[in-house]
């Protein structure tokens, strides 16, 4: 990596502390990644990304706030960055997916929050990471109890806004969201001091939506027999396309796609035939959490879909380019992001359809149910996804994990005798 140092002195961080996670980053990254073989030549830019996660994009950002430009720092893909980018500010995503924060978190939240929240929150208090130092304001919303308590905690060191998320469907609930994005609109002008107009919310969705495009272009490739991509590659894009400039990552994404388009026509895959092709479903999977791909896909799997934040919810659906009035392009966002099915609404009954569709589409052989620990909601929504797909016949193992390798053996375990019985049905 080139030297940063005084990029992440400048922005008060705890240099000693990252050092440590500088060390490990890289290593983790080779075991898990570029061990993998004959992966497409394209994947070299998001192994530039990770490479220099600390450097690169945390200087772009900088570069536009000397420019004047503000930079919302995000944790729920309920949060339309449309309304951030048409205020010529720029959205990045701050979910902590490494356990190296978690103790970090747990000196101001309860030992049983969930790791992504105690990551996030250590993240910040820790100032162990560039992007939750350089991001002007944080957007948080009231998904679960453990974010809404943890806004609090972090509002006392950083200008935060809070979401209300309805917890319902109903017409009155999709009315309430509509209102909320557009208390948002007027807090992000007020905030850059720049007018959230029609034209540029526009223009706004158009670039969300083309992110959107590649990475469902992307997917698609996963429907195929032959693999021409890993799913842990895959995973590795997705999260990246939370914090890449979203222009280029959608380039660079449509490129990779077309170095796949070339393998499936030449019927390259990465895997050998006969590989058990795994859905991933349940709590989100943040950069670096690449724990249970590489189990799965070291243990004769393939992960073909993730039914999860960082899988199908961030993409799937556009919002409606049609519209020129700005209230209707606000109620085309809420279409939209309603359409989103998360475990912290009731009922979700949508996200049992979106897996059993999902299972079809991916002609997948097995589900697992992945939960964060301390996750109350999604754990207890495997209540119903599990009955569900034991009604469709489908396989489904269920798990509990955090960020540590404490259970990695265990895990490896449990996911191998899975991957064997699917081989023996
Ligand atoms: S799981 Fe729910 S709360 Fe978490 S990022 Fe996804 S939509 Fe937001
Ligand atoms: S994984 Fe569950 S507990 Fe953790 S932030 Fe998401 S909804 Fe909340």
């Amino acid at each position: 990596m080139a030297d940063y140092r005084q990029m992440w002195k400048d922005l008060g961080m705890d240099l000693e502390l990252h050092d440590q996670l500088c060390e490990v980053l890289p290593t983790a990254f080779g075991d898990v990644y570029l061990s993998q073989e004959d992966r497409p030549e394209s994947m070299d830019y998001y192994n530039f990304v990770v490479s220099e996660i600390h450097g690169v994009r945390p200087a772009e950002l900088i570069e536009s706030q000397k420019k004047g430009g503000k930079v919302f720092g995000t944790f729920c893909v309920f949060v339309p960055d449309e309304i951030i980018f048409a205020a010529d500010a720029i959205a990045t995503g701050l979910c902590g997916g490494s356990q190296f924060w978690v103790p970090g978190g747990e000196k101001v939240l309860p030992t049983n929050t969930c790791p992504l929240i105690k990551a996030s929150v250590g993240a910040r208090l820790e100032k162990t990471c560039p992007f939750f130092r350089i991001a002007d304001m944080f957007v948080g919303e009231t998904t679960c109890d453990g974010k809404k308590k943890a806004w609090e905690i972090l509002a006392e060191d950083v200008p935060i806004h809070v979401m209300d998320m309805p917890q319902m469907k109903r017409q009155k609930d999709l009315d309430a969201w509509t209102n909320e994005i557009s208390i948002f609109k007027n807090k992000v002008e007020e905030f850059t001091g720049n007018e959230v107009t029609s034209e540029k919310l526009s223009q706004a969705i158009k670039l969300i939506n083309d992110k959107r495009r590649a990475l469902k272009r992307l997917y698609e490739f996963r429907k195929n027999e032959n693999l021409p991509i890993s799913g842990k590659d895959v995973l590795l894009i997705s999260q990246i396309a939370f914090y890449d400039d979203p222009t280029r990552f959608a380039s660079m994404t449509n490129k990779l796609c077309d170095e796949l388009d070339e393998r499936v026509k030449n019927n390259i895959s990465v895997f050998t035939a006969g590989t058990k092709r795994i859905m991933l479903t349940g709590t989100p999977m943040a950069i670096p959490n690449w724990k249970l791909h590489h189990i799965v896909e070291t243990s004769g799997g393939a992960v073909v879909v993730e039914e999860t934040c960082t899988g199908t919810r961030y993409f799937e659906n556009l919002v409606d380019e049609t519209k020129t009035i700005i209230d209707e392009q606000i109620e085309a966002l809420t279409d939209r992001y309603m359409k989103i099915n998360c475990a912290c609404f009731t009922p979700n009954t949508g996200r049992i359809d979106d897996i059993l569709r999902l299972a079809k589409e991916y002609n997948v052989d097995g589900i697992i149910d992945v939960n964060l620990k301390f996750c109350n909601l999604y754990d207890t929504e495997g209540y119903f996804v599990e009955r569900a797909l034991k009604e469709a016949g489908i396989p489904v193992l269920g798990i509990e994990t955090d960020y540590t390798d404490q259970d990695a053996e265990q895990l490896r375990t449990r996911v191998g005798a899975f991957i064997e019985m699917l081989s023996n049905k």
